[in-house]
């Protein structure tokens, strides 16, 4: 069979894009941003970047044409870079872009059998293989949905996550705000629900009506037993889901959480292959899954969308702090699944890093637009290079 392309040069680029207000909102008591530029949210005990961090990959090929991925890189990118650089960089040159699968499971087993396979290893396959089927779709003049199967629609509903405000009340008015503009569909982040998480939801209902879905990311905060208590009074105001109730690595409790209440329990954002998601599927941990294509890259998402589809699960996709490349990945390999009642919006970080990228892709009234054009769809915007960080 003949060739596409060669691949004969990767690159990986550190971006960090400073941000007036950090993720998840404004710092609160206790709360302070370190010397390397990390704060620790004390409301789920995590650790976030006061910028937005993330890595891109481009990949050029003999023709000159060019792929562009994007991957997870919001603490430590360093650690990734390396990987992609020392480990898989060498091992693709003078691979066919035609053959991503073949190429992704090659990488993958580079590592596997030393436990490499999760964590930063992953989000560094991930990335590549972004850029390896855009620079496939660039050479055949196809949109990435299409080398997928196809989009059934050319938008996808959005939800809007997160309601970065001090208050309350400003939470609240941010929320009636989105609702204005045509989502149908709003998150509140529990580990800034300062007033309290059953509270939050109360007013928030009170605020936008009774026809919008409310979703609450309980951000991994609870055991099975507090979780159930909790989510039961949430479902009480119409709770459309409930997201990461408890530890990550509790599959018995989240197995309990599922069978213990009455609306749809939400997993998937820290998981980067479908074997972690496997043994969940199997004890019906829950019922809506999302993947995050900063950490699965194109070949893993759909392979746990298919996954999820066999199980009869929703899938919701998750949205990483990015400029945009992952997220219209994201867009695309969502668009080519069958079950995906919305998309998350990170409006925060969408927004203000749509600049960053060329192309068509859009968010309004409700909805993401897939992009358009060959692979991808979308490019870093040349202004994005003055944000490289020196390794
Ligand atoms: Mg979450």
């Amino acid at each position: 069979m003949s060739r596409l392309d060669a691949i004969t040069r990767i690159e990986s680029f550190i971006i960090s894009i400073p941000r007036e207000t950090p993720y998840l909102g404004p710092l609160r008591p206790g709360e302070r941003i370190n010397e390397r530029g990390y704060i620790i949210r004390k409301g789920n005990r995590a650790i976030y970047p006061s910028a937005d961090m993330t890595i891109l990959i481009k990949i050029t090929a003999e023709s000159g044409r060019v792929g562009w991925g994007e991957c997870y890189g919001i603490v430590a990118p360093e650690a990734t870079k390396a990987i992609i650089d020392e480990v898989l960089a060498p091992v693709m040159i003078g691979r066919d872009p035609g053959e991503p699968v073949v190429l992704h499971e090659d990488l993958y087993d580079l590592m596997r059998v030393r436990g490499f396979f999760g964590g930063y290893y992953v989000d560094a396959l991930g990335g590549v293989d972004i850029a390896v089927w855009d620079l496939f779709g660039k050479c055949v003049g196809r949109p990435l949905a299409s080398l997928l199967g196809g989009a059934r629609e050319p938008h996808l509903k959005a939800y809007v996550s997160g309601l970065p405000k001090a208050t309350l009340k400003e939470r609240c008015d941010l929320a009636v705000e989105w609702v204005a503009k045509g989502f149908a569909g709003v998150k509140f982040a529990a580990a800034v629900s300062d007033e309290g998480i059953v509270e939050e939801m109360a007013a928030l209902r009170e605020a936008i009506g009774p026809k919008v879905d409310l979703m609450v990311d309980l951000h991994w905060k609870f055991t099975a037993g507090e979780a159930i208590r909790l989510i039961r009074r949430l479902e009480a105001h119409n709770l459309y889901f409930a997201e990461a109730p408890c530890e990550p690595e509790d599959i018995d409790g989240q197995a309990l959480v599922a069978r213990g209440v009455g609306c749809p329990v939400a997993l998937g954002e820290e998981w980067r292959t479908a074997f972690e998601y496997r043994p969940r599927f199997e004890r019906r941990c829950m019922s809506i899954v999302q993947p995050e294509m900063g950490h699965t890259g194109v070949t893993e998402f759909l392979h746990i969308g298919r996954m999820a589809h066999a199980f009869h699960a929703d899938v919701i996709p998750h949205a990483a702090i990015g400029i945009g490349v992952f997220q219209a990945a994201s867009l695309h390999a969502a668009g080519a699944l069958k079950r995906v009642p919305y998309h998350e919006y990170q409006h925060s970080i969408f927004d203000k890093n749509l600049r960053y990228v060329t192309g068509d892709m859009a968010c309004a009234n409700g909805r993401f637009s897939l992009p358009s054009g060959p692979g991808l769809g979308v490019e870093p915007h040349p202004d994005v290079f003055k944000f490289v960080r020196a390794a």
